[in-house]
Order: structure tokens, then sequence, then C-alpha cells
């Protein structure tokens, strides 16, 4: 049986909590062979790391996601360093850019009118403005931080981005040369693969693929060389068919292999060797 990874999974969600082991037990029995569960603050990627100590064949990623940088502290990279020493922290992230709602927004991009008078026509204390600009310093900040402290442990980055691919590309462009990137749940057009790929990161791809209006994602992976893509879950999210809608886990990267070998015209022996090469490069700590 050809044997898959899923290069990215929430272990730690608490959709897992009542059968962790018989969704891990699953993954093996559909050959995913390892799985690479991802932070989203501390406590999470401390949660990842336990998982990690538990099972053999799950590691984890630790960092702190964009959309929760407000409740970051304002210098994660002492924790960064402290947690990437783990034999089994194998990148940092996920990490990146989401502009995707942004603070100062009712809808993507959309300002809210501020209220600033009650009824009785007095000025009513006003709720001081999100301020959309500081929040995405905030969250550059934060990103950098983890480009820095992976340049400087020898780890790259499992980068999320939304809305932000401009940013996200410009923030990662200076340490090309030391740290890669893998931009995961990887949804944009071929142009945009052949720019991150030209940086020397990687795309992966998620049970988009599977979607049927997923025929933009499935030309972008026709577009891949399949030396420089991984697959990926994004569980509990993005459950590809025939399960879209249910609860994801790593066992059904064995519908997102299909569908991708299929698109690329190769055979699932093919597909596992290029994407369990290029996991095992790009995660320098994948052992086995
Ligand atoms: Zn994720």
């Amino acid at each position: 049986m050809p044997t898959f990874f899923d290069t990215h999974a929430h272990l730690d969600f608490p959709d897992f909590e009542a059968d962790l082991p018989q969704v891990v037990e699953r993954a093996q029995a559909a050959g995913i062979a390892k799985i690479i569960s991802v932070g989203t603050d501390f406590d999470s990627s401390a949660r990842a790391i336990r998982l990690a100590e538990r099972f053999a064949c799950v590691y984890a990623v630790v960092g702190w996601h964009p959309s929760h940088v407000t409740a970051a502290p304002g210098d994660v990279c002492p924790s960064l360093r402290e947690l990437a020493k783990h034999p089994k922290v194998v990148a940092l992230g996920e990490t990146g850019l989401d502009y995707h709602r942004l603070p100062g927004a009712s809808g993507p991009h959309e300002a809210s009118p501020p209220t600033t008078a009650d009824e009785a026509g007095r000025v009513a204390p006003c709720a001081p403005l999100p301020d959309n600009e500081r929040y995405q310093q905030h969250q550059a900040a934060l990103f950098r931080q983890h480009l820095e402290v992976a340049a400087e442990v020898g780890l790259n980055c499992v980068i999320h981005q939304r809305d932000s691919l401009e940013d996200t590309i410009a923030q990662l462009t200076p340490y090309a040369d030391r740290v890669r990137g893998v931009f995961h749940c990887f949804a944009n057009d071929a142009e945009t693969m052949r720019r991150i790929l030209a940086m020397n990161s990687l795309v992966s791809f998620t049970g988009i693929v599977t979607f049927k209006n997923g025929q933009n994602v499935r030309d972008t992976v026709a577009a891949t060389p399949l030396g420089q893509l991984m697959l990926e879950t994004d569980c509990p999210f993005l459950a590809p068919m025939p399960y879209r809608g249910k609860r994801c886990e790593p066992a059904y990267v064995k519908e997102i292999s299909e569908m991708v070998a299929r698109v690329k015209g190769c055979s699932l022996e093919e597909l596992s060797r290029a994407t369990c090469t290029t996991a095992h490069e790009f995660f320098p700590k994948l052992s086995g």
C-alpha cells in the first residue's frame, strides 16, 4: 500500500478529544504513516508536543496563528526557542498573515460606522475604534519573530496566509535563503505557486482538490511539479469528498492523494515517493 503523510493536522483540537486513538489508528490503517499536528498558540503547541510524545507517528509544529495575534505575548521568541528544542518539533507555525477578518471590519475590508451619540443626542462614550493598521503590524511582528527563530534554529515555517498574499511573500523574501515556507491549504493560481517555488518554498494541498467547485485548485495542482508539493488535511476542517461537511481526519489524505494522482496523471506509488521525500527534506527532524 502506498504511504502518505498528513503534513498539517490539528489533532489537539477538542473535535478529537473523544476518539483520538481511533483517529490515529484509522490513519495508520489507511497508509497515512506520519501526522504533523500544528499548534495555533503556545497551549495548543504544548498539546501537539504531548501528542507527539504519546504517538510514535505524530510530530509537532509549534507557533502562534496570526488570527490569535491579540492574545499573543509581545515577544514569542524565547518560548519558540524552548519549544523548538523538542526532538519531534519539525517546524515553526502556523504563522503568517490573515487579513480575512480584520477587527475594524464587519465583513472583509468593510469598515463599520462608529456609533458616537446615543438616542438623546448626547455624545456617548466611544469604545476605542479597532485599528486595522495596528492589527496588521502586530501580525507582521509576530510573523517576523517566527522567521527569526526559524532561521536561528534551522527549521522551516508552516505559513498561513489569507487575503494577504503580497505582504506574506514580501515578508518571507528576505529570509528565503535561510528559511523555507510551506504555503499550507494552497488555493491560489499557478502563477502564484511559481513565485512561491522560486523562493525555494513549497505548497501543500487539502481536500479542496476533491470539491466539485475546486477546479481552480486542481489546475494549480496540475501545474505544480511533483517534487514540490505536499498533502495535508487541515483537519478537523475541510473534509474531502465524499466526507465534505463532516469532521475531517488524517485518514482522508487517502482521498486527497487519489485525486492529486489523477490530476497529475501519475501512480499512487510515484506520488507517495515524491511527497514523502519532499516532506522529509522540508521537515528535517521527521525521522524514519
Ligand atoms: Zn491549520
